[in-house]
């Protein structure tokens, strides 16, 4: 069975073909600047990269180009499309309605786009990616996989505000969770690394990237997690402030002069690494070792890695234990520095963390990093997204 994973934002299309035989990338790319001009394809395939040139005034152009470039004769791996057998979608969000993957069907596209206004960046990108796929491939079954979905099990201590219960049933205020897709994965890649059922562990996933989320996985279930409403809640991230006193927020306004638009844009886009540092928002730029010498640069790395700390205990006393703590995603799988923060003197909570072995940690796979006598084990897992979507499609289209 091949798959082709889509996922969609709003000027870009990022797509992967799996052969779920053996679950194998035959080929992947990206579409950017997909409504503005100078759009552009990169294609990866047969162990090479082709760049193709070309407008892509709606998501339905970007996608006709993706299915040209897999069924290319000299950079395609596909004689026809109708070798496709299903396509998965990346939806962020599925609000109260879907605790797991579902068929698109009309009505499910009328759900995504009633939740709209729960995330008017991401959703409205997502609908276009099916819409267009529809519109070009027909009938091939397309699968909708929700980065909310796995955070549903949350229960209502965990997921409800401190603030009046009407605005949670009448306007839907509640946290939500997202990088669902990830949590899960590597949970599961844990549990296996454990030789253990999942249903038997406390586990807590942290997925640190330049969005970042923890979530607390208890006997496979999401029972807390660190982003909310929106992505904005929990870690300071890389542009985003994640938690913040609310009143601050209206004496910054005043102070700034903001719209509620600029300050929006202010904690989204200026905050985070990026706003502590004043020069970076990428981990790579803070932690590279001139940089490091900057005290703004450590102090936001060190800030990152000291709330991530705190996840850790938080989230412990939630499960009442931790059997294992994995960290994942760009900053998670590559920063050292920030994982010996983040778990290095946890010893009250049963963590050994070995120092070798987390800076001689290889690229790419499953790694266990805890002493061989740490009753907690940590982990460096690579996560999959796009494979946990491949595997949802092919569940529900077999
Ligand atoms: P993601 O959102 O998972 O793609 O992660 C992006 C973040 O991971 C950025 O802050 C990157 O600087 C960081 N990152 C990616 N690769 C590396 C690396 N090799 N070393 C350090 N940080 C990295």
């Amino acid at each position: 069975m091949k798959i082709l994973v889509i996922n969609a934002g709003s000027s870009s299309l990022k797509y992967q073909l799996i052969d779920m035989n053996g679950e194998k990338v035959i080929a992947k790319g990206l579409c950017e600047r997909i409504t503005i001009d100078n759009g552009r394809l990169t294609h990866k395939a047969n162990g090479k990269e082709y760049v193709f040139n070309q407008d892509m005034p709606t998501h339905k152009e970007a996608i006709e180009l993706v299915l040209k470039a897999l069924t290319d004769a000299d950079c395609g791996v596909l004689k026809s499309m109708s070798e496709i057998d299903a396509v998965g979608h990346r939806m962020v969000h599925g609000g109260e309605d879907y605790n797991t993957s579902v068929i698109a069907t009309d009505e499910v596209i009328k759900v995504c786009r009633d939740n709209i206004e729960l995330a008017p960046l991401h959703n409205p990108a997502n609908i276009m990616g099916i819409e267009a796929c529809r519109a070009v491939m027909g009938d091939v079954k397309q699968v909708v996989v929700f980065d909310t979905a796995f955070h549903a099990t949350m229960k209502p201590e965990a997921f409800l505000y401190g603030i009046p219960y009407e605005d949670y049933t009448n306007y839907r205020v509640r946290k939500y969770g997202f990088h669902g897709t990830s949590h899960m994965f590597v949970a599961g890649q844990a549990a296996e690394a454990m030789g253990k059922p999942i249903e038997e562990l406390k586990i807590i996933t942290c997925h640190l990237g330049n969005g970042s989320s923890i979530a607390a996985v208890e006997c496979g279930k999401s029972v807390e997690t660190s982003m909310g409403f929106t992505p904005l809640e929990g870690l300071p991230m890389g542009t985003r402030s994640g938690n913040i006193d609310p009143a601050a927020i209206e004496y910054l306004m005043n102070k700034h002069h903001f719209t509620i638009s600029e300050m929006v844009q202010y904690l989204n886009k200026k905050s985070g690494m990026l706003g502590i540092s004043g020069t970076s928002s990428d981990f790579r730029d803070l932690t590279e070792k001139d940089a490091f010498d900057n005290p703004r640069n450590k102090l936001a790395v060190e800030i990152f890695a000291y709330r991530v700390k705190k996840y850790i205990g938080e989230y412990t006393a939630a499960m009442n234990g931790v059997d294992a703590i994995v960290f994942t995603a760009g900053v998670g799988e590559n920063t050292p520095y920030v994982r010996e923060m983040a778990c290095g003197s946890l010893q009250c909570l049963g963590v050994e963390l070995d120092d070798e072995k987390n800076y001689n940690c290889p690229r790419g796979q499953v790694v266990e990093i805890s002493k061989e006598e740490s009753y907690v084990k940590v982990f460096v897992i690579p996560t999959n997204e796009e494979l946990v979507i491949a595997r949802e499609t092919m569940r529900l289209c077999k």
